[in-house]
């Protein structure tokens, strides 16, 4: 994901990046990018008479580990940490960005305080971005000033192609109405970058939202109409009006929804795969100029990638017969909400209403200096990031994680070696695709060029637009030029990893390789439960139900024998069986196919962790039992304590209808009940609800 503003990260490539965990109160990804922590205590090292090591205190030791594992390593956590009311949820994640948060904090407090920056250098842009984030008054008295004048255009829009214009250029300012366009690699020759059309336009997190019959969806509807409606309220119209511009802001996007395919039928690469000329797109929706869309964005292409063919025919045809009034309030409703948390605190607090407290339950909005350092970090991640990383990420930090890596890498090898179902021909292959994975640790070796970025402290929605300008020029602007393979999709400071299946890349930013996932002054068992298996599944993500469709190149190409095919997607679907069987609230059940990925990459992480785990006991004397646990047993207990979470019911909702990773919860209980190993370590018998019945347990890597 490139370039995406705070509620939406899923706008570009980073959709298709498989990440350790959804971009969310915790993490920041790519473009949108983030912030972080603490000099004092650089890659979580332990002060003096504070060591972060495994505490048996988070654990409920009343509870047996063959029955639920999760509950007996982080009960007494669960139970000691609810989650704090400007949060949607609270774990372990958080704990460590809160931490990271707290450097970036104290960075840009610095850059703000030094008005003697060189103007143009990256610490004054830092600097002032943050400075005019934080300066409510002003933002107060500009009122609807900033973006008074689109409200402007789109009130002089008057035919379809001042509609088709406006659309061009509310793209050019990253505000993605109707659908999205960006740059990718072609899925089928990852040295060509070229143009990507994909499904968009919807403000609520997924078409699930708009179409579910459900009661719960049907009130989260009723409120997202109220909450339009105050919104054009809060823009002047009176409120008969402003309740019919919500109704048809509604209708719009419910033809979007219903046009669009659901994410789960998007895991397969080939599914949204259909690369085209121009003359094609437009065959498929001539409603649409597309010669006057791609000049008004500023590119020029002959062909490109129209992600869901039939959405576009939809949206065509959906142009036409909704009337150009509906069109203009669509488009105002879309800036207003774009641009809502730059506006006066009037819309911030009417926007958090529904994105925080109706979407996921949050009580409070989050200080103002957080949600500044978070914007800052979307905006400028790569300014902010070298300055994070001298004072958070020292070079021995760095040394332990490539070492770390290598060890990984080295087991998934032997792993690949004695895997007893797969073919040679295929075990070769997949040896030379995992030979081939590039790995990108810490921060990037080159950092982007904000030279053409201004940034001052006049307005902060000013300088919201010109960085989405800006980010959005630059995603175009690769289209038809090699491929830049030293880029990155995360910040350093954020709390994630991710796998590039077009790059065959295992990404690891500074942030996440800190305690709780490694700390210098833990054991061995607890480094390889923890980062140990982090590693291990972003490796796994190259070999997942999507990931194994990528060659070791980068291309979506076939280089499975047919047989071994065959048994491969028998073994996903044990998965997909195991997690649809996960009841999270009454009625709502995980949805096994949507995380199938994730939850064969946790499997086969934490398979591969351990045995590099044990690879690093061989030759030397058995490490002692610590607080009563074996070695063995404590590489499990630091796997499911990094789980350690809670998490408010309404977010919990949103995350199984989108986020592609399970509940941390089933993360623990999931894979682990598949494990003869974890089985053998806590002497969980048959029968135990930790041990799956030998016919029904999953295992591929
Ligand atoms: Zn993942």
């Amino acid at each position: 994901m490139r370039k995406i503003k705070v509620s939406c990260l899923c706008l570009s490539i980073l959709a298709f990046l498989f990440c350790f965990v959804v971009a969310g109160d915790h993490t920041r990804r790519a473009n949108a990018q983030n912030d972080s922590g603490a000099l004092s205590d650089p890659l979580g090292a332990p002060a003096a008479g504070d060591s972060h090591s495994f505490d048996v205190a988070n654990m409920d030791r009343s509870v047996a580990a063959c029955q639920s594992f999760f509950q007996y390593a982080n009960g007494g956590w669960t139970k000691n940490n609810p989650v704090p009311a400007a949060y949607s949820s609270w774990g372990r994640f958080n704990e460590l960005a809160e931490k990271n948060r707290d450097v970036v904090h104290q960075i840009l407090e610095d850059a703000a305080k030094n008005t003697k920056a060189a103007k143009g250098s990256n610490e004054q842009k830092i600097g002032d971005y943050y400075a005019a984030c934080m300066d409510e008054a002003n933002i107060e008295a500009a009122g609807l000033k900033p973006i008074q004048p689109e409200l402007d255009r789109i009130n002089k829009i008057k035919d379809q192609p001042s509609l088709q214009a406006e659309v061009a250029h509310l793209h050019s300012m990253f505000i993605p109405v109707l659908f999205r366009f960006s740059s990718g690699q072609d899925y089928k020759d990852a040295t060509q970058v070229i143009g990507q059309l994909n499904q968009g336009g919807l403000t609520m997190p997924d078409r699930d939202y708009y179409l579910n019959p459900e009661e719960k969806s049907k009130t989260i509807r009723a409120k997202y109409v109220t909450h339009v409606t105050t919104m054009f309220q809060l823009l002047g119209d009176e409120p008969a009006a402003a309740g019919t511009e919500a109704n048809a802001v509604m209708a719009i996007e419910t033809k979007l929804a219903e046009a669009s395919t659901k994410r789960e039928d998007l895991r397969d690469p080939n599914a949204r795969y259909h690369r085209m000329k121009v003359a094609d797109l437009k065959a498929l929706a001539p409603e649409f100029e597309w010669d006057a869309y791609f000049k008004g964005i500023g590119v020029s292409l002959a062909d490109l990638n129209v992600g869901m063919p039939d959405f576009v025919k939809a949206e065509g045809k959906q142009l036409t017969t909704t009337s150009l009034d509906d069109w203009k309030t669509y488009l105002r409703w879309q800036v207003v909400n774009a641009r809502a948390t730059a506006l006066p605190k009037r819309f911030v607090d009417e926007d958090f209403d529904f994105k925080g407290r109706t979407l996921s339950g949050t009580q409070e909005l989050l200080p103002r200096w957080k949600r500044c350092v978070q914007s800052t970090d979307q905006a400028l991640g790569e300014a902010v990031g070298p300055l994070y990383v001298q004072r958070a990420f020292p070079p021995e930090a760095k040394a332990r994680a490539v070492k770390m890596v290598q060890n990984l890498i080295s087991a998934l090898h032997d792993d690949l070696e004695t895997l007893s179902w797969m073919s040679d021909t295929t075990r070769q292959r997949a040896t030379v695709k995992l030979e081939a994975f590039m790995r990108k640790i810490g921060y990037p070796d080159k950092w982007r060029d904000y030279s053409a970025l201004k940034i001052d402290r006049d307005s902060y929605a000013a300088n919201i637009d010109r960085a989405s300008a800006f980010e959005t020029r630059r995603g175009l602007a690769k289209i038809a030029k090699p491929v830049d393979r030293a880029e990155w999709g995360m910040t350093p400071p954020t709390v994630n990893a991710y796998y590039n299946p077009s790059m065959n890349e295992i990404v690891f930013p500074a942030g996440i390789l800190q305690w709780p996932f490694y700390d210098p002054a833990a054991d061995d068992a607890i480094n390889y439960g923890g980062i140990g298996v982090v590693i291990g599944h972003e490796m796994t993500h190259g070999f997942d139900d999507s990931g194994a469709k990528f060659d070791s190149q980068g291309n979506l190409r076939n280089w499975w024998t047919d047989e071994d095919l065959v048994k491969f997607k028998a073994r996903a679907q044990c998965i997909i069986d195991q997690f649809d069987g996960f009841e999270v609230q009454p009625g709502l059940h995980e949805k096994g196919k949507l995380v199938t990925g994730e939850s064969i990459a946790d499997l086969g992480g934490l398979a591969i962790a351990y045995a590099a785990f044990q690879k690093s006991m061989q030759g030397k004397p058995r490490p002692p039992d610590i607080d009563g646990f074996t070695p063995e047993q404590r590489f499990f207990l630091g796997y499911a304590q990094i789980w350690a979470q809670n998490v408010r019911p309404e977010y919990e909702r949103q995350l199984v209808i989108t986020d592609p990773h399970p509940l941390g919860r089933f993360r623990v209980n999931g894979p682990l009940s598949n494990m003869p190993l974890f089985a053998q370590a806590f002497q969980c018998k048959d029968g135990d609800a930790m041990v799956r019945p030998p016919d029904k347990r999953c295992q591929i890597w």
